[in-house]
């Protein structure tokens, strides 16, 4: 079965389907929590009608995975797994910050590790990235690679550390804040991630405990696939369960070098 192609339809329809909303109060509107415990907003449940919409046209069997609705079965035998973040950094499209993306991943297992096709579409640029396993990963249909790197101080460091635990993060971060001349939040952690695949960023560490696994469901493989380095804080392999309630801690970076030096600091806060 081609995903890709699906995945492909699935985003562009996602993204025809809120573009109009992004900025706007009705997009703002709030109904109920969604299973992954964040406030389901109008244009999250925009996006997620439009990727099941996608999906049930072409008649697949599937059991998606989402951060509104939770686990849902379509068909007599779903033997896919369709993990999405129908939007990820929503606050960012409400207020009308051009960082925000959707982001699909298909699996045959609900595994971290077992993703074999994903896909991540920014919701404000014409950039779309996706990979396949073991054929690399792209945007817009040219090979990417990460960012050579290793210099803490030259590096560009995504960091998310948004209102958890920020106390205890920050010690364990204190080294590598001092090093590090160029620190970043952009807001959607699935896009950062795409960054650092891409070379655009050098590293991106979120190590809140926070995330929900699904939510990077589709870059863990974009970024593997590219040949950059992600691990648990750990220097563990990823391996989380796809459930939305599935939380998971990580270092992402373009290369192994900066990698150890990252651990290393993380080690002597
Ligand atoms: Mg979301």
């Amino acid at each position: 079965m081609d995903w890709l192609e699906i995945l492909t339809e699935a985003t562009q329809h996602i993204k025809s389907s809120v573009t109009a909303l992004i900025g706007t109060p009705i997009a703002q509107k709030t109904y109920g929590v969604g299973a992954g415990g964040d406030p389901k907003k109008h244009i999250d449940l925009q996006a997620e009608k439009a990727l099941i919409e996608t999906l049930t046209e072409h008649n697949l069997d599937f059991t998606l995975i989402s951060e509104e609705s939770g686990v849902k079965h379509w068909g007599s035998k779903p033997t896919y797994y369709v993990t999405a973040d129908p939007i990820d950094g929503t606050t960012n499209t409400l207020k009308g910050i051009p960082f925000a993306c959707t982001s699909i991943a298909i699996s045959k297992k609900p595994n971290l590790d077992a993703i074999q096709a994903a896909i991540i579409t920014d919701l404000f640029h014409d950039t779309t990235y996706l990979a396949q396993k073991n054929l690399g990963a792209y945007r817009n249909y040219q090979k990417i690679s990460p960012a050579q790197t290793s210099s803490l101080t030259e590096a560009v460091v995504g960091l998310d550390f948004n209102t958890y635990k920020v106390a205890e993060i920050t010690a364990k971060l204190n080294q590598l804040l001092t090093q590090a001349n160029h620190i970043r939040h952009l807001g959607a952690n699935a896009l950062e991630l795409c960054y650092v695949a891409d070379g655009i960023i050098d590293a991106f560490i979120d190590i809140r405990g926070k995330l929900r696994a699904t939510d990077i469901a589709a870059a863990i493989l974009i970024i593997q696939e590219a040949g950059a380095t992600i691990t648990t804080p750990q220097n563990a392999p990823i391996r989380n369960t796809l459930s939305p309630t599935e939380k998971v801690a990580f270092i992402a970076t373009g290369n192994k070098n900066l990698h150890q030096t990252i651990l290393k600091t993380m080690k002597k806060a």
